[in-house]
């Protein structure tokens, strides 16, 4: 395990604890190997906000490194309004809001606040059909802020060698690791 959780792993973990395995080892090396299209897509849409194209305003912050000290987690914001105090993570298609896209905002935020900004309000984007999903503030939403700090817990005592781990076929069908992994029954 890493010496911090990558944000973009809460989603992994959640579809499946070992594929933040593959995660991890994959991480350093060419990543469109490891990506499929839905992801490659994804990915684009933040390719604006890593370029920094998206605004100059002084007041937003993109594609800007954070780090949240109490949960350990690192990654990247995708925009900040630092007057309004608005997030937003915008995806390329949203089909449903995943509780591991709340994570990953919900991580943001915790980071955010750790560096002394204040976020008020959290959205996340659909770019292809150009439509916002705001997002309950974690301090307001008590059941999802017990399972984002469940799914820490649970990522901090992961066990790769855990003998009991049950894979599921139809999570097996779409992982992008299916063809890496021992334990894929697809
Ligand atoms: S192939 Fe199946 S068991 Fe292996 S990481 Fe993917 S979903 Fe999990």
């Amino acid at each position: 395990m890493e010496s911090y959780i990558p944000i973009s792993m809460l989603n992994d973990f959640i579809f499946c604890p070992r594929s933040i395995y593959f995660h991890l080892v994959h991480g350093n090396v060419g990543q469109d190997m490891y990506h499929t299209e839905v992801q490659i897509k994804g990915k684009s849409a933040h390719e604006s906000i890593d370029n920094k194209h998206y605004s100059t305003r002084k007041e937003i912050l993109m594609g800007f490194e954070v780090y949240c000290e109490k949960y350990n987690i690192l990654g990247k914001i995708d925009i900040f309004d630092i007057k309004s105090g608005k997030l937003i993570e915008r995806k390329n298609k949203i089909v449903k809001i995943y509780d591991g896209y709340v994570f990953q905002v919900y991580a943001q935020t915790f980071a955010l606040r750790e560096m002394g900004y204040v976020v008020k309000q959290i959205e996340i984007y659909d770019k292809t059909h150009n439509k916002s999903y705001p997002i309950a503030l974690p301090e307001d939403d008590e059941s999802m802020f017990k399972k984002f700090e469940k799914v820490i817990d649970d990522i901090n005592l992961f066990d790769l060698n855990n003998s009991e781990f049950k894979p599921n076929v139809e999570k097996c069908k779409q992982c992008i690791y299916s063809h890496l992994c021992d334990y894929e029954i697809c």
